[in-house]
């Protein structure tokens, strides 16, 4: 009986997670004896959400994975490269019968954790160094979730609140919901229950805005918990909102004014890159970000046959032959070439650029050493300050 519409990991792997053409394809070319035709599909995004330049890759990990146990070779560029339109990020090679009822799967896999990731990175380049936190959790099918907090910390977020990020070596972070608060009926016994109740590693951040304006709510709280108060936690309901850059000087300067320079001021509800960007510059220290992040729209990455029997061939429109992507170290040039190509230039700083299409899977076989999520999100996170340096030194 299946539970919740859900399908399972086995029915993934197994390839029941497939648009009904495949399965029918595999058919054809079963019955006509061309199940075994070797073939190389390429992975590429031809235009990214919302026209933005660069993108993130994530899913790699999943879709390894996916593809251990059959007889293909995947390559892949490193799960976390920052990439642009048109450039390849991933191919497939081996008999088509194979694997091509995976595609779907595939394509599911590198999408929606490419769109987290992207959305993750852009807030977190708008919050200036600041902590940006996922707590998206509850906007998306929990079946997924831990797929979506850990794309949203591959893209730069620094924790999430999924209870199950433990998982990944993960420590899920969080504060107080409005709940605790109601269910006390008063602040106050919530904020001291909160701090009786918790273990010392847990950082008291009181929510400050659930009966009184949150400046009240703010010296109330440092008040009560003094220098055990880590920060306070606007989460302004936008039927009050206003200004919220305003709500943030104001609650600084009140603090600030009684002697409570170490209460940071914690934001979310609603928050996107353009509100994180405007709030970080108020004063803001740290936010919460759901829908923006955890509902990202989709990198939409088409798979495309590009090689059959060793001959290049492609539908119109898309370039032929298996492609190797090489890039420049140092400022974040890309350049796609043949497969084989030698190492070219870098066109802009004359430095030799590396291939980072990577063999992760050789006939069923993983053979690309694991990264943590941690190492992955290191990653992004050098490539987006090379990407900025490179994007002010332009405009300068
Ligand atoms: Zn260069």
């Amino acid at each position: 009986m299946r539970l919740f519409n859900m399908v399972t990991w086995e029915e993934v792997k197994r390839g029941d997670v497939t648009d009904i053409y495949f399965e029918r394809t595999e058919e054809i070319l079963r019955r006509k004896g061309l199940y075994d035709t070797w073939v190389a599909a390429e992975i590429v995004s031809h235009k990214l959400p919302n026209n933005w330049s660069w993108a993130v890759l994530a899913g790699v990990e999943d879709v390894c994975k996916l593809l251990e146990g059959l007889s293909v070779d995947f390559y892949s560029l490193p799960e976390g490269t920052v990439f642009r339109r048109e450039v390849p990020v991933a191919r497939v090679e081996g008999p088509y019968g194979v694997f091509c009822r995976y595609e779907t799967a595939i394509l599911g896999m590198l999408c929606q954790a490419s769109g987290v990731a992207t959305a993750a990175a852009r807030v977190k380049l708008a919050a200036e160094g600041k902590p940006v936190y996922s707590f998206g959790v509850r906007r998306m099918h929990p079946a997924v979730s831990l797929v979506v907090e850990r794309a949203a910390i591959i893209g730069g977020c620094d924790g999430g609140s999924l209870k199950l990020l433990s998982e990944l070596g993960l420590k899920p972070v969080g504060t107080m919901p409005h709940a605790l608060i109601l269910v006390f009926g008063d602040q106050r016994g919530a904020w001291k229950a909160f701090d009786d109740v918790m273990p010392s590693d847990v950082p008291r951040i009181a929510l400050v805005d659930t009966f009184y304006d949150e400046k009240v709510e703010a010296v109330m709280a440092a008040d009560l918990l003094k220098e055990k108060l880590f920060a306070v936690r606007l989460d302004t309901p936008s039927s009050r909102r206003g200004s919220m850059e305003d709500i943030v000087r104001e609650v600084r300067w009140e603090l600030d004014l009684r002697g409570y320079r170490h209460v940071k001021i914690f934001v979310s509800g609603g928050l996107n890159e353009e509100s994180v960007a405007k709030l970080a510059e108020a004063g803001a220290d740290a936010f919460g970000v759901g829908t923006y992040i955890s509902n990202a729209k989709t990198v939409d990455f088409s798979m495309d046959i590009v090689e059959v029997e060793g001959r290049p061939v492609a539908k119109r429109g898309k370039p032929a032959g298996r492609k190797d992507v090489f890039y420049c170290s140092s400022c974040m040039e890309s350049m796609v070439l043949a497969a084989g190509s030698p190492k070219p230039r870098c066109p802009s700083c004359g430095e030799l650029m590396e291939n980072k299409m990577v063999k992760h899977v050789e006939r069923g076989r993983a053979i690309a050493p694991k990264r943590s999520v941690l190492e992955i999100r290191s990653y992004v996170l050098e490539q987006l300050s090379r990407l900025t340096r490179r994007l002010q030194s332009r405009s300068q």
